[in-house]
Protein backbone atom coordinates (compact mmCIF):
# COMPACT_ATOMS: atom_id res chain seq x y z
CA UNK A 1 0.00 0.00 0.00
CA UNK A 2 1.09 3.39 -1.37
CA UNK A 3 -0.12 6.18 0.90
CA UNK A 4 0.76 9.97 1.54
CA UNK A 5 0.01 11.94 4.59
CA UNK A 6 -1.21 15.53 4.25
CA UNK A 7 -2.03 17.63 7.22
CA UNK A 8 -0.69 21.02 8.94
CA UNK A 9 2.28 20.81 11.72
CA UNK A 10 0.82 19.23 14.73
CA UNK A 11 -1.71 16.72 12.82
CA UNK A 12 -0.02 14.34 13.98
CA UNK A 13 1.11 13.14 10.51
CA UNK A 14 4.00 11.43 12.18
CA UNK A 15 2.43 9.81 15.23
CA UNK A 16 0.36 8.26 12.70
CA UNK A 17 2.57 7.38 10.05
CA UNK A 18 4.49 5.39 12.26
CA UNK A 19 1.80 3.53 13.66
CA UNK A 20 0.46 2.98 10.34
CA UNK A 21 3.34 1.98 8.90
CA UNK A 22 4.20 -0.63 11.40
CA UNK A 23 0.62 -2.23 11.23
CA UNK A 24 0.24 -2.42 7.41
CA UNK A 25 4.18 -3.68 7.36
CA UNK A 26 4.79 -0.73 5.23
CA UNK A 27 8.22 1.59 5.16
CA UNK A 28 7.78 5.17 7.24
CA UNK A 29 8.94 7.73 5.07
CA UNK A 30 9.25 11.26 7.12
CA UNK A 31 11.37 14.24 4.83
CA UNK A 32 11.13 16.20 8.19
CA UNK A 33 13.47 12.80 9.43
CA UNK A 34 15.25 12.43 6.80
CA UNK A 35 15.96 16.42 6.84
CA UNK A 36 16.84 16.47 9.99
CA UNK A 37 19.15 13.23 10.82
CA UNK A 38 21.28 15.16 7.78
CA UNK A 39 21.44 18.04 9.69
CA UNK A 40 23.12 15.34 12.78
CA UNK A 41 25.00 13.88 10.55
CA UNK A 42 26.37 17.36 9.13
CA UNK A 43 26.15 16.37 5.53
CA UNK A 44 26.51 19.12 3.36
CA UNK A 45 22.13 19.02 2.53
CA UNK A 46 21.72 18.95 6.08
CA UNK A 47 23.84 22.24 6.57
CA UNK A 48 22.30 23.71 3.59
CA UNK A 49 18.69 22.91 5.07
CA UNK A 50 19.22 23.59 8.95
CA UNK A 51 18.61 27.52 8.09
CA UNK A 52 15.76 27.03 6.55
CA UNK A 53 14.21 24.81 8.61
CA UNK A 54 14.97 26.80 12.01
CA UNK A 55 13.30 29.62 10.45
CA UNK A 56 9.99 27.35 9.89
CA UNK A 57 10.38 27.83 5.68
CA UNK A 58 10.25 24.77 3.23
CA UNK A 59 13.56 23.56 2.04
CA UNK A 60 14.42 24.72 -1.29
CA UNK A 61 12.78 21.79 -3.73
CA UNK A 62 15.87 20.80 -5.56
CA UNK A 63 17.34 19.70 -2.17
CA UNK A 64 14.59 17.71 -1.12
CA UNK A 65 13.78 16.34 -4.48
CA UNK A 66 17.42 14.78 -4.59
CA UNK A 67 17.35 13.42 -1.25
CA UNK A 68 14.31 11.60 -1.53
CA UNK A 69 15.10 10.36 -5.15
CA UNK A 70 17.79 8.26 -3.04
CA UNK A 71 15.54 7.21 -0.50
CA UNK A 72 13.20 5.49 -3.20
CA UNK A 73 16.18 3.96 -4.33
CA UNK A 74 16.43 1.49 -1.34
CA UNK A 75 14.96 -1.92 -1.82
CA UNK A 76 11.86 -1.74 0.71
CA UNK A 77 10.23 0.39 -1.30
CA UNK A 78 8.51 -2.46 -2.64
CA UNK A 79 6.65 -3.31 0.25
CA UNK A 80 4.87 -0.02 0.24
CA UNK A 81 5.22 3.21 2.45
CA UNK A 82 3.40 5.96 4.23
CA UNK A 83 5.04 9.70 2.90
CA UNK A 84 5.01 11.92 5.26
CA UNK A 85 6.14 15.73 5.12
CA UNK A 86 6.34 15.59 0.88
CA UNK A 87 4.66 16.88 -1.10
CA UNK A 88 4.74 20.73 0.48
CA UNK A 89 3.83 22.12 -2.75
CA UNK A 90 2.19 21.54 -6.16
CA UNK A 91 5.97 21.54 -7.52
CA UNK A 92 6.69 18.60 -5.25
CA UNK A 93 3.83 17.05 -6.11
CA UNK A 94 4.76 16.69 -9.80
CA UNK A 95 8.11 15.97 -8.92
CA UNK A 96 7.19 12.87 -6.79
CA UNK A 97 4.74 12.02 -9.82
CA UNK A 98 7.60 11.68 -11.98
CA UNK A 99 9.56 9.87 -9.58
CA UNK A 100 6.72 7.02 -8.95
CA UNK A 101 6.28 6.71 -12.18
CA UNK A 102 10.11 5.59 -13.22
CA UNK A 103 9.41 3.37 -10.30
CA UNK A 104 6.20 2.50 -11.51
CA UNK A 105 4.38 2.62 -8.09
CA UNK A 106 1.40 4.79 -7.70
CA UNK A 107 -0.03 6.15 -4.74
CA UNK A 108 -3.77 4.11 -3.23
CA UNK A 109 -4.71 7.24 -0.91
CA UNK A 110 -3.68 10.28 0.12
CA UNK A 111 -4.81 11.01 3.76
CA UNK A 112 -5.27 14.30 4.74
CA UNK A 113 -5.69 15.01 8.53
CA UNK A 114 -7.65 18.18 9.52
CA UNK A 115 -6.61 19.77 12.35
CA UNK A 116 -7.68 23.22 14.52
CA UNK A 117 -5.29 25.88 15.18
CA UNK A 118 -5.44 26.09 19.21
CA UNK A 119 -4.97 22.24 19.27
CA UNK A 120 -1.89 22.51 16.28
CA UNK A 121 -0.03 24.95 18.99
CA UNK A 122 -0.91 23.22 21.96
CA UNK A 123 1.13 19.64 20.09
CA UNK A 124 4.13 20.94 18.92
CA UNK A 125 4.79 23.02 21.75
CA UNK A 126 4.12 19.81 23.89
CA UNK A 127 5.89 17.97 21.78
CA UNK A 128 9.46 15.71 22.70
CA UNK A 129 11.03 13.85 20.34
CA UNK A 130 13.37 10.81 21.01
CA UNK A 131 17.13 11.37 20.34
CA UNK A 132 17.80 8.13 19.39
CA UNK A 133 14.35 6.38 18.02
CA UNK A 134 12.56 9.64 16.80
CA UNK A 135 9.55 8.31 18.52
CA UNK A 136 7.26 11.16 19.36
CA UNK A 137 6.13 12.52 22.83
CA UNK A 138 4.06 14.89 24.59
CA UNK A 139 4.61 16.49 27.79
CA UNK A 140 0.74 16.14 27.97
CA UNK A 141 -1.25 13.91 26.22
CA UNK A 142 1.60 11.35 25.46
CA UNK A 143 4.01 11.98 28.54
CA UNK A 144 7.27 9.17 28.29
CA UNK A 145 6.70 6.46 31.56
CA UNK A 146 9.83 8.23 32.35
CA UNK A 147 10.54 12.57 32.53
CA UNK A 148 12.91 13.30 29.53
CA UNK A 149 13.46 9.68 28.77
CA UNK A 150 11.90 7.17 25.64
CA UNK A 151 10.08 4.28 26.83
CA UNK A 152 11.31 2.43 23.65
CA UNK A 153 14.77 2.97 23.50
CA UNK A 154 15.77 4.67 26.84
CA UNK A 155 17.51 7.62 25.17
CA UNK A 156 17.00 11.25 26.13
CA UNK A 157 14.25 13.05 24.45
CA UNK A 158 14.59 16.65 23.12
CA UNK A 159 12.54 19.45 22.18
CA UNK A 160 12.49 20.42 18.31
CA UNK A 161 14.24 23.92 17.63
CA UNK A 162 11.57 25.09 15.30
CA UNK A 163 8.30 23.87 17.84
CA UNK A 164 8.24 26.99 19.61
CA UNK A 165 5.24 28.71 19.32
CA UNK A 166 6.52 31.94 16.66
CA UNK A 167 8.29 29.32 14.57
CA UNK A 168 5.09 27.06 14.70
CA UNK A 169 3.00 30.45 13.43
CA UNK A 170 5.56 30.87 10.62
CA UNK A 171 5.29 26.89 9.44
CA UNK A 172 1.51 27.41 9.51
CA UNK A 173 1.70 30.09 7.02
CA UNK A 174 3.93 28.17 4.93
CA UNK A 175 1.48 25.19 4.96
CA UNK A 176 -1.92 26.95 4.32
CA UNK A 177 -0.10 29.18 1.41
CA UNK A 178 0.18 25.54 -0.71
CA UNK A 179 -2.36 23.13 0.59
CA UNK A 180 -5.35 23.86 -0.65
CA UNK A 181 -4.00 23.79 -4.21
CA UNK A 182 -2.56 20.12 -3.00
CA UNK A 183 -6.11 19.00 -1.47
CA UNK A 184 -7.10 20.23 -5.17
CA UNK A 185 -4.81 18.07 -7.14
CA UNK A 186 -5.47 15.27 -5.04
CA UNK A 187 -9.33 15.53 -5.18
CA UNK A 188 -8.97 15.82 -8.59
CA UNK A 189 -7.59 12.12 -8.75
CA UNK A 190 -9.82 10.98 -6.53
CA UNK A 191 -7.08 9.99 -3.67
CA UNK A 192 -7.98 12.24 -1.16
CA UNK A 193 -10.16 11.41 2.25
CA UNK A 194 -10.33 13.32 4.75
CA UNK A 195 -10.38 12.76 8.86
CA UNK A 196 -10.49 15.12 11.43
CA UNK A 197 -7.53 15.16 13.63
CA UNK A 198 -7.94 16.99 17.16
CA UNK A 199 -9.37 14.24 18.67
CA UNK A 200 -6.69 11.82 20.56
CA UNK A 201 -4.01 10.17 18.71
CA UNK A 202 -5.67 6.31 18.89
CA UNK A 203 -8.87 7.71 18.18
CA UNK A 204 -7.50 9.36 14.88
CA UNK A 205 -5.38 5.89 13.66
CA UNK A 206 -8.47 3.89 14.61
CA UNK A 207 -10.25 5.87 12.05
CA UNK A 208 -7.67 5.79 9.62
CA UNK A 209 -7.39 1.85 10.18
CA UNK A 210 -10.95 0.85 9.93
CA UNK A 211 -11.19 3.01 6.46
CA UNK A 212 -8.43 1.29 5.06
CA UNK A 213 -9.15 -2.01 5.84
CA UNK A 214 -12.63 -1.33 3.53
CA UNK A 215 -15.47 -1.23 6.70
CA UNK A 216 -15.68 2.58 6.12
CA UNK A 217 -17.06 4.59 3.58
CA UNK A 218 -14.98 8.02 2.27
CA UNK A 219 -15.26 10.82 3.64
CA UNK A 220 -15.15 13.13 0.65
P1 LIG B 1 6.11 19.69 10.38
O1 LIG B 1 5.31 19.08 9.28
O2 LIG B 1 5.49 19.46 11.71
O3 LIG B 1 6.49 21.11 10.14
P2 LIG B 1 8.42 18.13 9.57
O4 LIG B 1 9.31 17.33 10.45
O5 LIG B 1 7.64 17.41 8.53
O6 LIG B 1 7.47 18.91 10.56
O7 LIG B 1 9.24 19.28 8.84
C1 LIG B 1 10.09 20.13 9.54
C2 LIG B 1 10.78 21.10 8.58
O8 LIG B 1 11.56 20.34 7.63
C3 LIG B 1 9.88 21.97 7.73
O9 LIG B 1 9.47 23.14 8.39
C4 LIG B 1 10.77 22.25 6.52
O10 LIG B 1 11.72 23.24 6.80
C5 LIG B 1 11.52 20.96 6.34
N1 LIG B 1 10.83 20.05 5.39
C6 LIG B 1 10.27 18.83 5.68
N2 LIG B 1 9.70 18.30 4.60
C7 LIG B 1 9.92 19.19 3.57
C8 LIG B 1 9.58 19.23 2.20
N3 LIG B 1 8.87 18.25 1.62
N4 LIG B 1 9.96 20.32 1.48
C9 LIG B 1 10.65 21.31 2.02
N5 LIG B 1 10.99 21.35 3.31
C10 LIG B 1 10.63 20.30 4.09
ZN1 LIG C 1 13.58 6.20 21.44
Amino acid sequence: MQIIMLGPPGAGKGTQSKRLAQKLKVSHISTGDLLRQNEKEQTSLGKDAKDFMNRGLLVPDELVAQMLQERFNATDIKNGFILDGYPRNLNQAKTLEVILEKKQISIDTVIYLDTSVPVIIQRLTGRRVCSGCQANYHIKNMPPKKDGYCDQCNQTLYQRTDDNEATVMKRLDVYKKEVSTLIDYYKEKHLLVEFSADEDAGVVLQKIAEYLSGNDSPKN
